[in-house]
């Protein structure tokens, strides 16, 4: 037996729990619903691991069913939980009561101060839904006690362990006894002070109210003396018409382990040959983890209300993986494993019509409020464009659920069907534009965009960094090409007006052909064609791409990222306009003497001002400094 040892919270843990305590105000009767939903969780593990164990499942025959007891005590003020669930190892009890959402928790902290600062008056309500997408749930214990003892043992185990904090900044842990597996949690509740949202939980009828408020649909049931609080019906049986939103939500909450509000519920049916039933939720905002790699995601997987697999992650693809909810099917088996459940066609199907759902509500939210899909595409708009590459079949749905900055409308997204209807018929434009760059701003006053502003074309401003993988996928729409600003060749309007400039850019060049040959060699290193340029009204020079090539911003972030480093470097097009009083000046100095060391200079100037134009950095910054100096002193 090992001794009783003290442990110190770790230090965000700490700050949590003082925030717990001292400044959530409202809505103190969580807890309960915290605490609940632990057991339901720890129940319906140990109903998965008997499933797939055997030894499990003959070690544990007590022929007791899986239930949350709760007791009082009025004399002593306790409230006590019971559940008969998976238990704890002494390990796990450190692991899991000791730290606070380990992964999270520094990131926590952080967005805890910033939603602080940023408004001091909202910081009750920030705290309340930071806390709940961290998912700190069982330290709400100490909102309403002052003292917390738990005794829990790990089924398959011979030994319990006994947790105890006050929640000041250290627990206990120490060798216990347990009648068999499973969690026992003991509050010493602090005095009820209604005034400040923390009620009487030594009386009945407050617990009654609460579980019936937040834990009815709980598969489990849960009991109080004789009687049995909730209904355990599951809530996706019921007729939808049945359900109000406030249960949807609550159970919502259970599920995605969250304190707000769906943004979305949704309902999925299936009769005849193979049935299922899907109740799905799209939530309010992205989980903190949305984005880390090892982060598992998926719908819960019930087969006849049993719960199979926690995070099911066979029945989402990963670009809806904040899509939470359940599916259950009765024609799927008990003893489904894993690699079963990845060859199940029935599994894929389930799948297909759950992607189905989610898009086509989105696509309805979109075209019936605008402004309610913003908010939508503000959380999730990044993690659905992964959607493009991967979910070919979807494809043109996934294009309409985009929405993109626009050179039509400073403030409004446009979607690019919007884009398309904007053409106007004799126009004679086939192609849908678009800019990719660091911001509005700076993509605003890329010299790319001169002869689009001209011509009165309007340009999609691309700025998330994903936009970049983006655009490959993005190839066309509606018939119509996307094409970036920054490649390739650039004609507008109609075929007499393209083939006019074309035939005057052709002129040019041939007028400039020797001066265009002298810049090429000196800017061979860095670039691989000069040409006269369509694309310029204003400014003298810009950089472009093949259609092709990389841009430079993905060329970037390519080398950011490891393994990349050693690429290549990608040579880009110089273009200039040969109006350009620069030009004319370089074409004279040229005819006057076509080895005019300036001119070299010039060349490397009008190279570093298209890299600055565009957002790129400089190769050499001090180089570029000391040129223009030197032609500021010379033309004084
Ligand atoms: P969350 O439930 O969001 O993970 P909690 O702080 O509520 O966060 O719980 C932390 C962890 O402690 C749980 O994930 C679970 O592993 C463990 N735990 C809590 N309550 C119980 C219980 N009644 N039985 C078994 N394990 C539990």
């Amino acid at each position: 037996m090992s001794a009783a040892e003290t442990h110190v919270f770790k230090s965000e843990a700490r700050e949590l729990l003082d925030l717990m305590i001292h400044s959530l105000y409202s809505h103190k009767e969580i807890f309960l619903r915290e605490l609940i939903s632990n057991a339901s969780d720890a129940l319906d593990k140990l109903r998965y691991e008997t499933l797939t164990d055997d030894a499990l499942k003959s070690a544990l025959a007590t022929g007791k069913e899986g239930a949350i007891r709760l007791e009082v005590e009025k004399d002593a003020r306790t409230l006590t939980l019971h559940d008969n669930g998976i238990g704890m190892t002494r390990a796990e009890v450190i692991a899991n009561l000791g730290t606070i959402a380990r992964s999270g928790t520094r990131e926590f902290t952080a967005r805890l101060k910033e939603a602080k600062e940023s408004r001091p008056e909202g910081a009750d309500q920030a705290t309340e839904s930071l806390i709940g997408q961290f998912g700190v749930g069982f330290y709400s214990a100490f909102m309403a006690a002052d003292r917390v003892v738990v005794v829990t043992q790990r089924a398959g185990e011979g030994s319990a362990t006994r947790w105890e904090s006050t929640g000041d900044g250290t627990f206990t842990v120490a060798d216990a006894e347990r009648e068999g597996h499973g969690t026992t949690v003991t509050l010493h509740l602090r005095a009820a002070d209604p005034e400040n949202g923390l009620s009487d939980f030594t009386q009945d009828y407050e617990i009654r109210r609460v579980v019936k408020k937040y834990s009815d649909f709980v598969t489990w049931p849960i009991t109080l003396g004789e009687n049995t609080l909730n209904s355990q019906k599951a809530i996706w049986t019921r007729t939808q018409s049945e359900v109000t939103a406030e249960e949807y939500a609550e159970f919502y909450k259970h599920v995605a382990h969250d304190w707000e509000a769906p943004y979305e519920t949704l309902t999925l049916k299936a009769e005849g040959t193979f049935e299922y039933q899907a109740l799905l939720f799209i939530p309010s905002r992205p989980p903190f983890d949305l984005y880390y790699r090892e982060q598992k995601f998926g719908l819960q997987l019930y087969v006849n209300r049993v719960l199979i697999m926690e995070r099911c992650e066979e029945l989402l693809p990963d670009y809806l993986r904040f899509v939470k909810g359940v599916v259950d099917s009765p024609d799927l088996s008990l003893n489904v494993s894993r690699e079963i459940l990845q060859n199940d066609r029935r599994v894929a199907q389930i799948k297909k019509r759950v992607v189905k759902k989610v898009l086509d509500s989105l696509d309805k939210i979109k075209t019936d409020d605008r402004e309610r899909y913003r908010k939508f595409w503000d959380a999730f708009g990044k993690v659905l464009k992964e959607g493009l590459a991967s979910d070919h079949d979807n494809a043109e749905k996934l294009k309409d659920l985009l929405l993109f900055q626009s050179s039509a409308d400073a403030t409004a997204l446009t979607s690019l069907k919007e884009y398309v209807e904007r053409i106007s018929a004799e126009s004679g434009q086939d192609t849908i534009y678009f800019a990719t760059g660091e911001s509005r701003a700076v993509l605003e006053k890329s010299p790319h965009l001169e002869a689009f502003r001209a011509k009165g074309y309007e340009v999609l401003y691309l700025t998330d960094p994903v936009d970049e993988l983006l655009t490959d996928q993005l190839a066309e729409y509606d018939g119509k090409k996307l094409q970036s600003v920054g490649k390739g060749e650039v004609e507008l309007g109609t075929e007499t007006e393209k083939l006019a400039a074309e035939e005057a850019r052709k002129e040019k060049q041939k007028a400039n052909a020797s001066l265009l040959e002298r810049i090429q060699s000196v800017l061979d290193a860095d670039v691989k064609e000069v040409r006269v340029s369509s694309r310029l009204t204003t400014s003298a020079a810009c950089l472009v791409g093949d259609e092709d090539d990389m841009s430079p911003r993905l060329e970037r972030l390519l080398k950011a990222t490891q393994g990349a480093a050693d690429m290549p470097r990608q040579k880009r097009i110089l273009e200039v306009n040969a109006d350009h009083a620069i030009l004319q000046k370089m074409k004279s100095r040229f005819e006057a003497s076509a080895e005019d060391a300036t001119l070299a200079d010039y060349a490397h100037l009008l190279y570093g001002q298209a890299l600055l134009a565009e957002g790129s950095p400089l190769p050499d910054p001090a180089g570029f400094a000391g040129m223009v100096a030197d032609l500021m002193v010379r033309a004084g």
